[in-house]
């Protein structure tokens, strides 16, 4: 049979032409999204049993000339498959850590600390350790601050690798939060191979557990697993009263989700009444 060209496929099928173009024009747009400093991160707060704001997540969005705001969910996949994301992942830290040496001399800040999210690809990277310790020497921050979220397809393969590149850096100080807990098909005995501090409850738990008693269930043996292996608790996708109740007579110690606000420009939050310097 005659190979099929490239773009023959466009004389039959027009939607999947449309979807190849979209991709197509998002991919070359990210690749200067960077140097036309269109992303933004934004930040979310998260809160202690108590309700007090003890830090927040960085949640980059991309401010696309045509599409507007553009939630990670629809660049972040092609950024890991094209390899974008190392420099994207990059440029968020820095970002993050210049907020952390702004909080570090405000007295209402400087016990605030910030997550950033880092994607398998990102942290698989050869640079990527030498990275975050050049970035975080450079800004001068407490590295005690930073906590970086991972992702449990970290905990398939190269368990080994992603326990050393975890460790160094560990000895600079740096925290470890495993993101959508739940989610993943966890090797939950590689789980206590990695110096991990804190589980991250996926929303799509939180979400049922008013509803649905076997996620009420789940999400208290994670509680109780997380303590039991020495780490903390958070609960992302927080929206109600009911829900923040429930994770708290469970035990879970760390709150984010719009029940205590949403992810807003870094300006925003920082103007948060709480946070704001007393006069
Ligand atoms: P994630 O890390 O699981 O982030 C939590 C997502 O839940 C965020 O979506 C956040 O806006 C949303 N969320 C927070 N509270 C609530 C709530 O109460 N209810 C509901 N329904 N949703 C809530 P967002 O900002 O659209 O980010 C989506 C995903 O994109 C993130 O999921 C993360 O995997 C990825 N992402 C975002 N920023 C970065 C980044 O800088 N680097 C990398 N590698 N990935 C990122
Ligand atoms: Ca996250
Ligand atoms: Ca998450
Ligand atoms: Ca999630």
């Amino acid at each position: 049979a005659k190979k099929a060209g490239r773009n023959s496929f466009r004389f039959f099928d027009p939607d999947m032409q449309a979807a190849v173009e979209a991709r197509a024009e998002i991919e070359r747009g990210l690749a200067q999204a960077l140097a036309l400093r269109q992303f933004q991160v934004y930040l979310q707060p998260q809160v202690d049993s108590s309700g007090m704001v003890v830090g927040a997540e960085a949640l980059v969005r991309w401010r696309h000339p045509a599409r507007g705001l553009v939630p990670p969910n629809e660049f972040i996949p092609l950024a890991e498959e094209s390899g974008q994301v190392v420099a994207i992942g990059a440029w968020v830290l820095e970002t993050a850590c210049a907020c952390l040496k702004r909080w570090e001399s405000d007295l209402r800040k400087c016990h605030l600390d910030l997550a950033v999210n880092v994607s398998a690809r990102q942290f698989r990277h050869p640079g990527f350790v030498q990275q975050v310790i050049a970035t975080v020497t450079a800004s001068g921050i407490d590295p005690g601050r930073l906590k970086l979220e991972l992702t449990e397809t970290l905990l398939h393969d190269d368990i080994d690798e992603t326990a050393q590149r975890m460790h160094a850096l560990r000895a600079l100080g740096v925290h470890f939060s495993m993101d959508d807990f739940g989610t993943g098909y966890s090797s939950l005995s590689n789980l206590k191979k990695l110096p991990l501090d804190q589980l991250k409850v996926d929303k799509s738990f939180v979400a049922d557990i008013a509803a649905d008693p076997d996620d009420l269930v789940l999400v208290q043996t994670i509680i109780a697993m997380a303590y039991n292996l020495g780490m903390q608790v958070i609960a992302e996708g927080v929206e109600t009263e009911e829900q923040r109740e429930l994770l708290l007579r469970r035990g879970c110690s760390h709150f984010q989700g719009y029940l205590f606000g949403k992810p807003m420009p870094i300006e925003e939050f920082e103007d948060l009444p709480e946070l704001r310097p007393l006069a």
